[in-house]
């Protein structure tokens, strides 16, 4: 079974793959008693009633996703990402799926390399560790894997260090580079690089970005110091196996074929095929067992495209990413919930204008501890009211009082660029629904970094 899914996976058409995994899905998930429960006997008996099962969290219904456990098996692996409530919600893997995966990453591995016409062996770098979930699966099927500190200058000039050697193992002869991590650690790793010359030098041939948001910004920065790089946007959370690809041309999300995506309706668990919706994933067998989630909730919204990459990925579902839901005030208007801003575009407008004060790269080192070039500095705040009110508390890069005009330049500048961005805000605005108020400040206390995604 694992050969063969493997094998399909890196042939086939995502949909008639996933469409072949899902009974095989399902009835491994009812040998588990918290589906058995809670799906009772009658649904999803053949594949065809996916839609119909509840949509899971990470705690809820009836302990969610972290009750999950399957009782033949025996875990090996431990996962833990932060949960809603403070607890960490804690993610088990058994040899079986890890070794289906390992398989799987492989033989999309050899693909790759095939399609390239790429003999050559490949260093790969990366800044996220196990230190971040207790655990690891690896992002990236290669076996030279070294993993970099940066969490503070020294770390930084050791990461500076060993990349300036001229050899990274013995007798491996001009290496493909790959980097992954971060987007602020992959920003200050270029900026470092491009200080030396040591960004030409190692020429990386793959950079991928995952554990949070890379904004336009950061990827036109990457792919000027890193211009032989293909860069890639992985959207992925540390508790699913299996996430989905930015695609480079269209824009939207790629999914992986070894998941289901699934976009679901803000007021039911009905599947949506356009608009905004919850994200939600069911992991397929064999890459999945243990604790497979099957209509797991992500806590992303995102919109549904109908026909959004027909000319990358014909038939498939493809999405835009919108933000986490937990910062998306939801609104009734005209009889339908909508999001009263989307957080994804909204700092993507916010970026756009260089007046927007940012915050610090990373504070753990002497010079990113003062170059403006994280987040932006954002506080929204939705007052419900007649009309509604959206207030953005932006901390602007200048002092308002000494350039008044160019201050209102920048507030006429920004509500459009917003506004654009974000089309229910639109409406809202249009309608009379919803006042939109820019709170322009010089105090960098005002506001926090507007994180969209983070760990
Ligand atoms: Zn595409």
């Amino acid at each position: 079974m694992t050969h063969t899914a493997a094998e399909a996976i890196v042939r086939g058409s995502k949909s008639r793959l996933r469409a072949r995994l899902l009974p095989r899905t399902l009835e491994h998930a009812r040998e588990i008693p918290y589906y058995r429960e809670l799906w009772g006997d009658s649904v999803a008996r053949d594949g065809r009633g996916l839609a119909e099962l509840p949509v899971i969290g990470k705690a809820a219904p009836a302990g969610g996703a972290a009750a999950v456990r399957h009782p033949g098996l025996t875990p090996a692996v431990l996962l833990h990402s932060s949960g809603t409530t403070g607890t960490p919600f804690v993610r088990y893997r058994s040899p079986e799926e890890i070794a289906a995966f390992g398989e799987l990453l492989r033989r999309l591995s050899e693909g790759a390399r095939q399609r390239l016409g790429e003999d050559r062996p490949i260093v790969h770098f990366t800044t996220i560790s196990k230190r971040h979930h207790g655990g690891a699966l690896n992002v990236v099927s290669v076996d030279r894997t070294v993993t970099l500190s940066l969490m503070n200058d020294n770390d930084l000039a050791k990461a500076v260090a060993l990349l300036g050697r001229p050899e990274f193992f013995p007798g491996l002869d001009k290496p493909v580079v790959q980097f992954s991590g971060s987007p602020d650690d992959l920003v200050i790793l270029a900026h470092t690089l491009a200080q030396s010359g040591l960004n030409e030098v190692l020429a990386p041939r793959t950079i991928t970005a995952v554990a949070d948001y890379l904004s336009e910004l950061q990827r036109a920065y990457l792919a000027d110091v890193f211009p032989t790089a293909r860069i890639v946007e992985r959207y992925t959370m540390s508790e699913v196996t299996g996430g989905a690809t930015r695609c480079p041309s269209c824009r939207l999300l790629h999914f992986d074929a070894h998941v289901q995506p699934d976009v679901v309706s803000l007021d039911s668990d009905r599947p949506v095929t356009e608009g905004v919706g919850r994200m939600v994933f069911t992991e397929l067998y064999p890459f999945s067992q243990y604790q497979p989630l099957v209509r797991y909730d992500t806590g992303d919204l995102v919109e549904a495209v109908p026909g959004g990459s027909d000319s990358c990925e014909p038939g498939e579902l493809s999405a835009a990413m919108v933000g986490r839901r937990a910062l998306t005030p939801l609104v009734t208007h005209r009889g339908r919930t909508i999001p009263v801003f989307r957080p994804i575009p909204l700092r993507e407008a916010l970026e756009s204008s260089p007046a927007v004060a940012r915050a610090p790269m990373y504070g753990g080192m002497r010079l990113y501890d003062v170059i403006p070039g994280s987040a932006p500095l954002c506080r929204p705040e939705f007052v419900p009211g007649t009309p509604d009110r959206l207030e953005l508390t932006v901390v602007i890069a200048f002092a308002p009082h000494l350039y008044p005009d160019h201050t209102e330049a920048v507030r006429k500048e920004l509500t459009s660029t917003i506004l654009a961005a974000c089309p229910e805000l639109a409406e809202l605005v249009r309608d009379g629904a919803c006042e939109l108020i820019l709170l322009l400040t010089a105090d960098r206390r005002a506001a926090a970094p507007f994180a969209v995604r983070g760990y």
